[in-house]
């Protein structure tokens, strides 16, 4: 029997109907972008979701986290360091680069694979200005530890939780920590506006910034007061965002029950360890669905990955290559100073998880797991 090829991801998509329904008054108002009623209207309902005091669209999550370092004005007193993971997407680390910041890699956890406190410190000097953690797979950072080391310091806490939607701790929502959170709304993440993005702050004083930076540092109908990009988020892009949020909350309960399957199964596996969190308080998006192959299992990532591949099953090596080994950083870093976050690259598959992903697929997928062990 022919069987379809299965991907790590596939994009939520509302009713077709609940979507032209959506869109419908779009033909009348003929308002498409610039910060719309569906743009507005979505960023209210976000803020609740999210449980943040203010929030700012922008078109991707990426745009989010360059506009925040701008309105955070990093680097304005000659502190030019950015304190970051290696073991993270190249947007992190990037966004870091092209507002002209030195990032500066400190190595990970190996339970939660965010960065180490310890490392953290040690990597620590008078020239750093920010610390960028990333909630890797959702896992919430070592969040008390990392505000302490910032507020002994004096440095900012920008949250890379693009990860992170719809996670909380005891009810407090990831958006919460830090001086600013940005999300994405990529099609391949839990919520999706097909591009999209946020950042979630406290502080008022940014607001304008970062609306502004979005629309050309435009300030008024005669002014602009900054040189700013355009990273608006267009009408239909946001209407998305409305029907795939009503859906949100049901998804993230079809992604648990996958998540259960996939560790029952797993579990018995010698070598096979599931790294998304699952502790008390924490409420998971099960977004992804991250295997570390250790040694007892006899065969290594790679192995396994050709293996999976073979049978039709697209897992991703996601991080892989860790960002120092990148082309465009290899010159300037070295990975091997980050042993744990050099280790997980190498070991780590995230496999298929969506929320129509059917369990007879997982147990397929395991069983090939569970053959190809030693
Ligand atoms: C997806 C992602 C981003 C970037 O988000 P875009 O919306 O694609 O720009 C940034 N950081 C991490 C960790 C991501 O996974």
């Amino acid at each position: 029997m022919h069987q379809e090829e299965i991907q790590v991801a596939r994009s939520s998509l509302p009713p077709f109907d609940e979507y032209i329904e959506e869109i419908r008054d779009l033909w009348d108002s003929h308002r498409l972008t610039n910060m719309g009623p569906k743009h507005k209207e979505l960023e209210n309902l976000l803020k609740d979701y999210l449980q943040c005091d203010r929030i700012s669209m922008y078109v991707n999550g990426h745009s989010a986290l360059e506009g925040i370092i701008e309105a955070l004005e990093l680097g304005a007193d000659g502190r030019n360091k950015v304190i970051t993971t290696p073991f993270t997407f190249a947007s992190t680390t990037h966004a870091i680069v092209r507002k002209g910041l030195v990032p500066v890699f400190a190595d990970i956890d190996p339970v939660t694979l965010t960065l180490s406190p310890e490392s953290i410190e040690s990597v620590l000097d008078a020239d750093v200005c920010a610390i960028l953690p990333v909630h890797v797979y959702g896992n919430l950072c070592d969040i008390d530890a990392i505000q302490r080391i910032a507020d002994k310091n004096s440095l900012k806490v920008i949250y890379d939780a693009a990860h992170a939607f719809g996670v909380s701790q005891d009810g407090i929502g990831a958006a919460r920590f830090g001086d600013a959170s940005i999300f994405s709304f990529h099609a391949t993440k839990v919520f999706n506006t097909i591009e999209g993005g946020a950042v979630c702050f406290s502080d008022p004083a940014l607001e304008d910034t970062l609306n502004q930076w979005k629309n050309f540092g435009i300030t008024g109908p005669e002014s602009v007061e900054y040189v700013g990009g355009n990273a608006k988020m267009n009408e239909f892009a946001a209407a998305m965002g409305l029907c795939n949020l009503r859906h949100v909350d049901d998804e993230i309960a079809k992604r648990s029950r996958i998540d259960t399957a996939y560790r029952e199964l797993l579990d018995s596996i010698e070598g096979v360890r599931v790294v998304s969190q699952k502790k008390p308080g924490l409420r998971s998006n099960f977004s992804y669905l991250p295997v570390l192959f250790d040694e007892p299992y006899g065969n290594t990532r790679d192995e396994v990955f050709s293996h999976l591949k073979q049978a039709g099953i697209n897992p991703r090596k996601y991080f892989y290559p860790l960002v120092p080994d990148y082309d465009c950083y290899r010159d300037d870093y070295d990975s091997s100073l980050t042993p744990v976050a050099k280790d997980a690259s190498n070991k780590i598959l995230t496999l298929p998880i969506y929320a129509d992903l059917e369990l007879d697929d997982v147990r397929r997928i395991c069983n090939l797991i569970a053959e190809h062990a030693r």
